[in-house]
């Protein structure tokens, strides 16, 4: 963690300087007439979405919530491990590593075939690939990890805080217009309930949930089928003889239905997810009264010969399964996106729906507005033209599409009877084999962007091959040069909107003299066709935009850290401080050779080029700088002051 750059500061580290120019926000301050960006909802999207927008204060985001004040309880858990890496990036990775429980291996229960009214561990299964990430898939309430965004805007330079009770009711959009050309009316839903508000923005983002008034507003329409069944959730403190209930299991009875046991943080407390009555096509859940009693008794009847005492529910919901989609993701018309740029969106529930089993709705609701937030932050920071945010509906629209085909075939099969037809024909049920076969999926780790503006082609992917262009950087461990710190390079990536280009050097470099690695850094650092030196602002660090990091093959001290190239020690901030993190090697120490486990060519080396959001953009050899400007070029403007 770097600090102090702009001068010493005694305190919480991640409490950032307060900007000046930054807007006062959160209650009883009145509204303002306009901002910048206008985020409905305080869900895992809008929160994601706010705590990123925070860190750039000379941007203004306002984040408006129906509800009185934070949620404190319920809904989802599942944090997967791509989403644990994005924590990581916004500075509570840890945090969540400490509190939260970690899933390693999930257990399958089936009826005894020797007593079908009983149920018999059939299988376990490691839940984490090895080296599928470096970090844990864990389960955490999903409050929990609205207080963590909330205090990262808090400690942010804009200071953010949500504005409670006041729900987007409508929105319309002038098209004639630049300036603010989003007018929506906020209702009140506290003391002054029915009070309206006018408020223009240039954009707006509804992460408000299934019911989105936004998504209305643009014309959009969850389209899909609900599977008419109905389960039940609750999160209980309970006393029970079933051996495997601090282990993620999926529980299937004979005759009495299915249940999904989900242990969480704390070390006492878990989740049940029980299948209830299947409904019929006409029925709506809330018609059931269904009850938390129902449920246990359920869960008593599924589990036989075992039995569950609980002593507290702290949460119970009832939910249909739907797995729904919208058509847009944004206020473009189809047919118009060569001549309009979107100003409204739609992320997470408000765009796709799908049921709990596989995990998924906090993580992509967190994912789309991860993609969203940095393309929002380059063009109204000047970066890139408005025609970037397109972008946003190509590359998310089509991971929703999967998420939602996915998560259909899943619930179905975790919902088919056993012994029935497709589910055993082999020695291994199909069920578990599905659950093997989904676990990069369910990871959030398939997600894979086509080639685009954003993504470029694979024709050096020989370089890289475990660094797959369109899919996220995968990391690895290393050791930082300068102090023979051993640490994750994918852990230098925060949640700041830059670029990184990662320069991976040849077998031989030392980075001395006019080698690769020393060419290609003078070359960024001072070319006026260098992308650092065309798209980042004199008054900025060199490293405001793209930040260029080296790893080399020799082990630190083989490395002499006087001759390394200035751009990878640059100095920087208030006090021109020099940045000494810049440069790394290979681990010699026994957690695994970077080059080794990503397939990067030694001879060669590589560049590989991570967004924002730590996705691989290009992987190029170390002398294509053509094609990095051009690539770079090809969606940031040139700037001149
Ligand atoms: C009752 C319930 C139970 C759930 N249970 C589970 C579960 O057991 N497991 C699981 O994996 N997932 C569950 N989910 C789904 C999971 O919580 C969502 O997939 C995830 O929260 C999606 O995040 P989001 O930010 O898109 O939307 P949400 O979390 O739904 O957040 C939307 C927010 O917007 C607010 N809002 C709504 N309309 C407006 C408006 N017009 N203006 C301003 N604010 C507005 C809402 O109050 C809410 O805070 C549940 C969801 C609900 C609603």
């Amino acid at each position: 963690m770097q600090y102090y750059l702009n001068g010493f500061r005694p305190g919480d580290p991640d409490l950032h300087e307060a900007a000046q120019c930054r807007r006062e926000t959160g209650g009883y301050r009145p509204l303002p007439e306009k901002v910048d960006v206008l985020i409905a909802g305080c869900g895992p999207a809008g929160l994601c979405l706010a705590a990123q927008m925070s860190q750039f204060p000379g941007i203004t985001t306002m984040i408006v919530e129906r509800k009185p004040g934070p949620m404190e309880k319920g809904q989802a858990d599942g944090v997967n491990t791509r989403s644990m890496e994005m924590f990581q990036a916004f500075g509570f990775g840890e945090t969540i590593k400490r509190e939260a429980y970690w899933v390693n291996q999930t257990n399958f229960w089936r009826p005894d075939p020797e007593n079908p009214s009983h149920i018999k561990r059939i299988g376990r299964v490691q839940d984490v690939a090895d080296d599928s990430s470096e970090m844990p898939h864990t389960l955490i309430n999903q409050a929990r990890i609205h207080e963590l965004f909330l205090d990262v805007m808090r400690k942010s330079p804009s200071r953010l805080e949500p504005d409670y009770n006041w729900a987007i009711s409508d929105l319309t959009i002038d098209t004639e217009t630049d300036d603010h050309p989003v007018t929506v009316v906020l209702e009140n839903t506290g003391v002054n309930a029915g009070q309206t508000k006018t408020v223009r923005a240039n954009y707006v983002v509804g992460c408000d949930g299934a019911r989105s008034n936004v998504r209305k507003a643009i014309g959009g329409e969850l389209h899909g089928d609900a599977a008419h069944q109905a389960w039940g959730v609750m999160d209980i403190l309970a006393n029970t003889d079933f051996p495997d209930v601090r282990q993620k299991c999926l529980i299937t009875s004979a005759h009495e239905g299915n249940v999904l046991i989900l242990p969480r943080e704390g070390g006492y407390l878990f989740r049940m997810y029980v299948e209830l009555d299947k409904l019929n096509p006409d029925e709506r859940v809330t018609n059931r009264n269904l009850t938390v009693d129902h449920m246990i008794a359920a869960a008593n009847r599924i589990m036989q010969p075992y039995s569950i005492d609980v002593k507290e529910v702290v949460w119970w919901s009832i939910y249909e399964i739907g797995h729904r989609l919208t058509d847009k993701f944004d206020d473009v018309p189809e047919g118009e996106t060569e001549t309009r740029n979107p100003r409204v969106f739609t992320a997470g529930d408000a765009c796709h729906t799908h049921s709990p089993k596989a995990g998924q709705g906090m993580n992509v609701s967190m994912g789309d507005t991860f993609n969203l937030g940095w393309k929002l932050a380059h063009v109204l920071g000047g970066r890139s033209d408005a025609s970037l945010l397109h972008s946003y509906t190509e590359e998310r629209r089509t991971e929703a599409k999967r998420l939602v085909d996915t998560d259909h075939a899943w619930a179905r099969i975790m919902s088919a009877p056993p012994g029935q037809s497709e589910l055993d024909d082999s020695d291994e049920p199909r069920f578990m084999r599905q659950f093997k076969e989904n676990l990069e999926f369910t990871g959030g780790l398939a997600v894979k962007y086509d080639e685009s503006a954003l993504t470029g082609a694979p024709a050096y992917q020989s370089l890289a091959k475990g660094l797959e262009i369109g899919r996220r950087f995968h990391s690895a461990p290393v050791v930082r040069v300068a102090d023979a710190m051993q640490m994750h390079l994918g852990h230098v990536a925060q949640a700041d909107g830059r670029w990184r280009i990662y320069a991976f050097a040849g077998r031989a470099d030392k980075a001395e003299g006019a080698s690769p690695i020393v060419s290609l850094c003078d070359w960024l650092e001072k070319d006026p066709a260098s992308p650092v030196v065309k798209h980042t602002r004199k008054s900025e660090d060199i490293d405001a935009l793209i930040d260029v990091r080296a790893i080399f093959q020799q082990t630190f001290d083989e490395l002499d850290y006087r001759f390394m190239p200035s751009l990878l020690k640059p100095v920087k901030g208030k006090l021109g401080l020099q940045d000494h993190e810049k440069a790394f090697c290979v681990d010699h120490k026994g957690r695994g050779d970077i080059y080794l486990m990503r397939g990067i060519d030694r001879e060669k080396g590589c560049m590989v080029v991570v967004r924002p959001d730590q996705y691989i953009a290009h992987v190029l050899p170390l002398d294509a700088r053509d094609e990095l400007a051009d690539f770079f070029g090809g969606f940031l403007l040139p700037l001149e002051e």
